[in-house]
Formats: C-alpha cells, sequence, structure tokens
C-alpha cells in the first residue's frame, strides 16, 4: 500500500504545464502573488491532509457518528481536522485579503482539496459544504448578515450545510414544501423538514449556518415560487455573542455505505414556534442563487470522485508492484521465481483503466476550475463570458464523468488487489464505498444527463458547444503536427464527428418529442463525457509532447511517456464503442422508452 495521497508531479504537471495556472500571476488580484506561493499552498495542504486527515479515514468509517437525542458525537481526530483546515486558511483561501482571505485563485485551491479528499473525503465534508455555503452568503446576503455570519463561516467558528433535499423530494426541486411565514421584524419562520443534509448537526463549530430553500406562504407552485433562507442553529446577537438555540431539531442521523465519518442528518425546522430564518437576496429567487453553490458543489463532487479514484489507482498500483503471484504464459518452468503481479498483461490492461479515469477525471476537473478562475477574474471580459459559456456546458460532465469512471477505478482497484481488495484490512473497499456516494448526490447521473442534452445543448444551448467543438479542433490540428501525437487526432476526430451527428439527429428528435428525444439522455452524457475526456487527454499528451521534446529523461521521460501511452490507450480502447452508442441514439432507438410498468 501506498501513503501518497496523489501523484505530486501529475499535480503539478496538470497546473503548470496542461493549464499554465502561472498565466493567472498577470491580473490585477494576484499581483502579490508568485508560484513560489501556489507551491507553498500545495505543499501545507499536503501535509495537513497527511497528518491531521489521513490517519483517521478508517477509523471514522469504523465509528460513525452517534446521537444520543441531544448530542451528536463524532471522533475526536475530526475537530483537530477541521481546526487545521482553518487555522491554515483553507476555508477562506480564495476570499478577498479585505475579508481575511488569501486570495488564491480557484484552481489552486481546488488542486488542494484534491489533497484532503483523497486523505478522508468524509471529514473534509464539513470544510466542503462550509466553502460553498460562506459563497452563497458572500455573493448574495445583504450587508448585515454577511457581517454577522461570513467571519465566523470563514475563520472556522461557523460551519455551513445546503438544504434543499426534503423526505418527499430530491431530484425535483421545484415540488419542495418547506415553508416560510414572514415575521414582524422582518425575518421568517420556517417550518418543514429536511433529510440528507450533510453536516447537519455536530460539535466542531460554536454554530451552524443552514442554507435553507423554501417556499414564502402563498408564493408560486415550482421553481419560481422558492426562496433562499439563512437558518441558523443557534440565532446570533447584535454583538456577535451566540444567542438562544433556534427551533432546528436534529431528527436523526443516516447510516450510510460510505463518507460515514459525515453526518447525514434529518432536520426538522419549525417544530415549536418556527425556526427564525432571514431571507437571502430577494424573494423567488432561491434556486437561482443556489445554483451557484450546486454548480460548485458539482466540481467539488466530480474532484471528489476523481481523489478517490486516484487513491484507488495509487494503492492498486502499489500493491501490483510488490505482489508475487503465477508466472507469465511462456514460462514451463515451475521453480521459476513468480512474477509481481504487475508483469501480468491483464493487471496492466487494468491498472491503465483505472490510470485513464484517475488522472483524466483529475485533469478535467482541474481544467473546469480554471475556467471558474477565468470566468472571474480574466482582463478581457470576451474571455470571462466564453470561460463561463465552457463551464456551464461541461459542469453536467465534470460532475458525472469522475462519479461513474473515477468509480470504475475504485472498483477496478478492488479488482487489481484479488481477496485482498475484499477485506476491510485494506483500504480499497472503503474508497469503493465512499466513491459509490458520487453519482447520487448534487443531482444523480440521469439528472446531469437530462440538463446536458435538454437544457445545455437545447433550444436555449448552443454557445458553449461551438466553443467547445472550436477547442477540439484546435487541439487536434496541433497534436497533427507532433510526432507523438499524431496518432491520437484520427481516433478523436472520429469521435468528434460522431458526437456533433448525434447532437444533431437528438436536438430533432427532442423538438419533435420531448419525452422521446430525452429518453435515452444517459448514454448520450457518456458519449458526449468520453469526447470531453478524450480532448482531456489529449491536452495532456500535447503537454507531454512538449517534455519530451524540450529532452526530458530518465523518470520525467518515463512521466511523458507514460501519459503519451494513456492517451493511446483511451483513444483506442475508451472511445472504440462510440459508434454503436452512437447509432442506438441516432436511430432514436426506443426499448427502454417503450418499456412498460407492467412488463417487468
Ligand atoms: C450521503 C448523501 C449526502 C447528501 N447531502 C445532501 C445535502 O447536503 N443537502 C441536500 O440538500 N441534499 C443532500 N443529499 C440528497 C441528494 O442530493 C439526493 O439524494 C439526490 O438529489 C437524489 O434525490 P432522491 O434521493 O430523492 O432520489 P430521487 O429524486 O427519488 O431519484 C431516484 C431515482 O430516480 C431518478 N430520477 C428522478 N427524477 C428523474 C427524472 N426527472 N428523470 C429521470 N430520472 C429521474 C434518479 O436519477 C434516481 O436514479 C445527499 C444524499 C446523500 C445520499
Amino acid at each position: 500500500m501506498t501513503d501518497q495521497l496523489l501523484n505530486d508531479r501529475d499535480l503539478r504537471f496538470q497546473l503548470y504545464e496542461v493549464l499554465d495556472t502561472e498565466a493567472v500571476l498577470q491580473r490585477p488580484r494576484y499581483a502579490e502573488l508568485d508560484r513560489a506561493v501556489f507551491d507553498a499552498t500545495l505543499e501545507t495542504a499536503r501535509g495537513i491532509a497527511a497528518e491531521f486527515f489521513a490517519p483517521h479515514n478508517q477509523k471514522g468509517d469504523a465509528n460513525e457518528p452517534t446521537f444520543d437525542g441531544e448530542k451528536v458525537t463524532l471522533i475526536p481526530e475530526t475537530k483537530a481536522a477541521w481546526d487545521a483546515f482553518a487555522a491554515a486558511g483553507f476555508l477562506a483561501a480564495h476570499h478577498d485579503y479585505a475579508d481575511g482571505g488569501l486570495q488564491l485563485p480557484e484552481v489552486v485551491l481546488r488542486a488542494c482539496m484534491a489533497y484532503f479528499n483523497a486523505a478522508n473525503i468524509a471529514t473534509v465534508g464539513y470544510s466542503f459544504l462550509s466553502i460553498g455555503a460562506a459563497n452563497l452568503v458572500k455573493s448574495f446576503a445583504s450587508e448585515e448578515l454577511r457581517q454577522h455570519f461570513l467571519p465566523p463561516m470563514l475563520d472556522g467558528r461557523f460551519s455551513g450545510t445546503m438544504a434543499l433535499t426534503e423526505p418527499g423530494q430530491g431530484s425535483a426541486l421545484g415540488d419542495l414544501r418547506t415553508s416560510a411565514r414572514p415575521a414582524a421584524d422582518g425575518s421568517y419562520r420556517i417550518s418543514g423538514s429536511k433529510m440528507f443534509i450533510s453536516g447537519g448537526d455536530h460539535e466542531l463549530t460554536e454554530n451552524i449556518v443552514h442554507m435553507v430553500l423554501a417556499r414564502i406562504e402563498g408564493a408560486a407552485a415550482g421553481v419560481k415560487g422558492i426562496s433562499l433562507f439563512l437558518v441558523p442553529k443557534f440565532l446570533v446577537n447584535a454583538d456577535g455573542s451566540r444567542g438562544a438555540r433556534n427551533d432546528v431539531a436534529l431528527a436523526g442521523l443516516l447510516h450510510k455505505m460510505g463518507y460515514r465519518n459525515t453526518t447525514s442528518t434529518v432536520l426538522n425546522f419549525g417544530e415549536k414556534q418556527g425556526a427564525v430564518g432571514y431571507l437571502v437576496g430577494e424573494a423567488g429567487k432561491g434556486l437561482g442563487y443556489m445554483f451557484q453553490m450546486m454548480n460548485e458543489a458539482r466540481i467539488g463532487v466530480g474532484l471528489g470522485a476523481a481523489s478517490l479514484g486516484y487513491q484507488s489507482y495509487l494503492h492498486a498500483l502499489a500493491y501490483a508492484r510488490e505482489r508475487p503471484q503465477g508466472r507469465l504464459p511462456s514460462s514451463k518452468n515451475p521453480l521459476a521465481p513468480q512474477v509481481r503481479i504487475v508483469e501480468h498483461a491483464d493487471v496492466r490492461r487494468m491498472l491503465l483503466q483505472q490510470k485513464v479515469y484517475a488522472e483524466g477525471s483529475l485533469a478535467l476537473c482541474l481544467y473546469a476550475s480554471s475556467l471558474v478562475e477565468d470566468s472571474h477574474s480574466a482582463v478581457d471580459a470576451e474571455q470571462r463570458r466564453q470561460a463561463a459559456e465552457l463551464l456551464d456546458l461541461l459542469t453536467p460532465v465534470v460532475k458525472s464523468w469522475p462519479s461513474r469512471y473515477a468509480l470504475l477505478a475504485s472498483e477496478i482497484g478492488v479488482q487489481v488487489l484479488g481477496g485482498s481488495g475484499y477485506i476491510r484490512e485494506y483500504p480499497l473497499e472503503q474508497l469503493y464505498r465512499d466513491n459509490r456516494l458520487n453519482p447520487i448526490h448534487e443531482g444523480t447521473e440521469g439528472i446531469q444527463a437530462i440538463d446536458l442534452l435538454g437544457r445545455k445543448l437545447g433550444p436555449r444551448g448552443g454557445q458553449g458547444y461551438s466553443l467547445f467543438l472550436a477547442k477540439i479542433r484546435s487541439s487536434l490540428a496541433e497534436a497533427a503536427s507532433h510526432t507523438h501525437c499524431v496518432l491520437l487526432v484520427a481516433a478523436l476526430r472520429s469521435a468528434l464527428r460522431i458526437v456533433e451527428q448525434v447532437t444533431s439527429e437528438l436536438q430533432k428528435q427532442i423538438a419533435a418529442d420531448a419525452d422521446r428525444g430525452l429518453s435515452n439522455a444517459t448514454v448520450y452524457l457518456d458519449l458526449f463525457g468520453k469526447l470531453v475526456v478524450g480532448w482531456i487527454w489529449l491536452r495532456q499528451a500535447l503537454a507531454a509532447c512538449k517534455g519530451l521534446d524540450a529532452g526530458a529523461h530518465g523518470s520525467e521521460a518515463d512521466f511523458y511517456l507514460g501519459k503519451l501511452h494513456a492517451a493511446r490507450y483511451f483513444m483506442d480502447w475508451e472511445l472504440a464503442g462510440l459508434e454503436d452508442q452512437a447509432r442506438l441514439l441516432g436511430t432514436g432507438n426506443r426499448i427502454c422508452f417503450d418499456m412498460q410498468d407492467t412488463w417487468f
């Protein structure tokens, strides 16, 4: 097994050779930073992740949080990890200096988060949600609310949650029933039940700030009637001190397959007099505001899946390099020493698959984070607009591709270890269980598929799609002139043609009959995702070519050759099934659509 969290060389390759993260240093916002600061911050993240998060990953899984009717108890290491994370400034890392932040670019912060995710996805869950909740407060809350809640959320005294899901609705947010009644003092009284709320109760912080979606009494049905409320666990007095307990009760903890050290809660709001809630922004715009947090969280979920898949790959690789078993088919001598399993071609196949899924997922999420950065801080308005359009298009893929394929990397990791993969003495089974959440939360895979095909590529979409196609064409043109990359061009060019054709076919099918046209959306998401990640691998191959052309040798040359070979694997093996998927989609195959409930 390995104590490596990620491959540090790969992380730096992504940041500085594939993404050119140093270019952001030219922007006024980052005038006081340099690459040494980025590297030192990454080093700090890796150190804290290794010292405060990784050691209790297994313990937190084996000793899940408990609730005695009054108080939630977590293993004590969780609080030490929260404190270390907050003390190093990671809760406020990308915020302005004026707010006590470090003004760290988004992509560097996300790279840091990859270390924490890889070390202990469950414990970092509290920080992950708190960062998103603080961003919501910062973007949309009134000055008064911001003054009261933002500083303690950024320094770690308060944590945050996102409270959307209810027992009766998950994917269909428009049907939520939690209600808000206006009170005389301008605040609201919130009543209703929320389910699956991560980090919804614990003793890690003085207070918990729930960002709650609810419907003001008399508001319209559907998404237009939804507003966003800030509902603290404890009220906050005018001087900032902690006030009375709000009417938010923990009805119970849920017991999960993985991510066990993050509390998963059912919260009852307003069982007594009504929970005091403060309207954030304008009434009726709550879902729009919440989409900021959801979109950030979608990249975060993709990155979480990528980090777990990456850990699974590193463990499997380390095991395969040590475990002797059997001999090669050509060996006839029973007394010859056994080979290490990495020497079996079938094990190398599994490791290659893990490598393209894990490294491809990480590269995809960091690319998306660079788009977030560009959409905020690029100097040129057109560059900001284009980054936002591309990000909008790609977000469903960034959430769902790692959730499916980095999960598969975890599953394959179990297989590489054989029996040892299945037992709790080794980390693979926990990594797999932890990773299994990712295709479910923050919008299931099916919901991402409908978002991509029905909305992003639907009648109102298109801008991001054209930009994306242009980007692939430009990378293909560049690759055609590189000796090492030219082999990759044909397969990706063919995938591009297939996706363009099938997209226009499906757009016609949807225009004729939305129910039917969208019925195979998840297969389309998979097809489109393979094109996106194929392109992500081509970008890595191009950067590797540059490294080789610059005269890399020894382990550096091996690193680049590994990237090129993995890119070839992706083009040859992972893009191979595209034509069949496209045929089913393009001809409007209706087998699933026509299946009747009574025929099962
Ligand atoms: C561990 C965990 C942590 C979570 N954390 C949070 C949190 O912090 N805050 C929060 O608000 N929520 C949280 N959730 C809730 C999570 O976001 C929901 O579980 C998820 O959105 C799915 O909703 P659901 O469970 O009600 O499933 P459903 O919506 O009932 O979906 C069940 C199945 O039906 C499919 N389906 C549903 N509608 C459609 C449709 N229109 N078209 C096609 N297929 C459809 C889905 O894809 C899925 O396969 C968490 C969930 C878990 C398990």
